[in-house]
């Protein structure tokens, strides 16, 4: 049953149902609707982990899980779960794991080289509206076919950082003298084909790691191939429909819909699995400018995102060319139905003091984090109050209710925003211009409506407040 239409009633049936209040909930209902919601586990039940319930908690667990398999790479903190999705669309529920991104290293680099792309990597820290945003492993790749070499640049690899690895190379060989490395950092295993599946798949097993199944452009080997394994017990799988540049693009991303709808459209459970894309496919054909390839790679990226990819393995290091990937993965990957927002209350800006101005905004936390980026280009010495509008932008917030002028004079009262200041100008932001007058009337600050876009407010503060504000320290007010 697809996640949206499961209701509570059809998860409270199955609990034991005695209000004990030991998952931490007032009763079973309550419990019900938080996992239906995601947001509770069945092992928070503990009475439903009691022998005599087993029937109930396997008819729960097919009920909740994911229809695309959760599958972890890496131990500890640095652990990245990949897949574990509901809904083909963000919109139907929400996605809970974002596309992990995984830099690659070779083999055969030098020393220096490897080390410094994989302290880059670990090191990489972009922060937007207010999240950090990282990238995720690192894919070791086999590229002299030597198992000795591979061995070498695994641990040298596992030495620099604590990221989840991808273990890359089709030889089961070189593949058995990685993992004897790093095995215990249970590693994802690129790749099972049709060739080597068999030994992939015991290495998988000794190991207890996760395997990736590889067949490009061919869907009907792929789901048979996880047919066989997973008969034959490998069950933490991810697929590689195979990733392709310029004329193969369109290929590539329908076979990505085709597994992401059969998986959870049709329920196919040989599907159901997370989805790989190698966008470093880019760089198969060396341009004159590496600019172009970097460029490819970031488009690419970019395309197998919003095309249900769970994973990604690149190879470009630029800045210009991984942010619009991180921040377009951060835009999709936000829970729908949880705006993001900002605490409620008062920033300073610089070194305010009683005469300084006081304005108003939202705390959604992209108009937050924009007009406190203009406020400190403009060296303002500024307070800042952060509205609470339920993480709704200033014009839709307005429009839908959350922004009013009961709330902007509820949050000057709260915020004892007149103890800060000897003056009573209030600056609003131009898109709340139509409320200006009830506000005036609420709160008794006289308001001076401010620009449109936050980016004037360097010039409104030059020009409009300095005048006002001249007018009343020349007039004593
Ligand atoms: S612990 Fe289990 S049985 Fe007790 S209230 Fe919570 S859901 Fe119900």
């Amino acid at each position: 049953m697809p996640a949206k239409e499961l209701s509570p009633i059809d998860v409270y049936k199955l609990l034991p149902r005695t209000n004990c209040k030991k998952c931490g909930e007032p009763n079973c209902m309550s419990f019900a609707a938080k996992l239906v919601a995601r947001e509770a586990t069945l092992q928070q039940c503990p009475v439903l982990l009691e022998e005599k319930y087993r029937p109930q908690f396997e008819k729960l667990w097919d009920l909740l899980k994911p229809p695309v398999r959760g599958v972890e790479v890496g131990v500890g903190d640095r652990k990245v779960v990949i897949g574990g999705e509901y809904v083909v669309h963000r919109h139907e529920f929400t996605y809970f794991h974002p596309t992990a991104i995984a830099i690659d290293v070779s083999d055969e680099m030098e020393e220096g080289v490897l080390v410094e792309r994989v302290e880059k990597t670990s090191n990489f820290c972009y922060e937007y509206i207010g999240m950090k945003l990282y990238l995720d492993m690192i894919a070791v790749r086999s590229s002299s076919n030597d198992p000795r070499r591979f061995e070498w640049a695994v641990k040298k690899t596992a030495e620099t950082t604590d990221l989840p690895l991808i273990l890359c190379s089709l030889n089961p060989s070189v593949m058995e003298q990685g993992l004897a490395v790093v095995g215990e950092r249970r590693p994802l295993i690129y790749a099972a084909t049709r060739d080597n599946w068999g030994e992939m798949a015991d290495l998988a097993l000794m190991y207890k790691c996760p395997l990736v199944v590889s067949a490009p452009n061919d869907v009907k080997l792929l789901r048979s191939l996880t047919t066989t394994l997973l008969k034959y017990g490998v069950e933490d799988l991810v697929l590689d429909p195979g990733t392709y540049a310029d004329e193969g693009l369109a290929d590539t991303l329908d076979n990505f819909t085709m597994l992401r709808l059969s998986a959870i459209r049709e329920g196919d459970e040989a599907l159901g699995f997370p989805l790989l894309g190698a966008p470093i496919v880019a760089w198969s054909r060396r341009e004159e400018d590496p600019t172009l390839n970097e460029w490819k790679e970031s488009y690419l990226a970019s395309m197998l995102i919003v095309r249900y990819a769970d994973l990604l393995i690149m190879h470009t290091l630029s800045g210009w060319a991984l942010l619009p990937v991180v921040i377009l993965r951060q835009n999709i990957y936000t829970d729908p139905r949880k705006p993001v927002s900002v605490e409620p209350g008062v920033r300073t800006f610089g070194e305010p003091d009683e005469w300084s101005p006081v304005m108003f905004t939202t705390n959604f936390a992209l108009t937050y984090y924009t007009v406190a980026s203009d406020v400190q280009s403009a060296k303002a010495d500024a307070y800042l109050l952060v509205v609470d509008s339920e993480g709704i932008s200033v014009e839709s917030a307005i429009a839908g209710r959350k922004l009013t002028a009961d709330t902007v004079a509820e949050a000057v009262r709260n915020f004892k925003v007149g103890d800060l200041v000897k003056h009573r100008l209030l600056i609003i932001p131009g898109r709340a211009a139509r409320i200006s007058g009830e506000i005036e009337d609420l709160t008794g600050w006289r308001v001076l409506v401010g620009p449109i876009d936050s980016s004037g407010i360097g010039k409104f503060l030059g020009t409009k407040w300095k005048e006002e504000i001249s007018k009343i320290k020349g007039s004593g007010e």
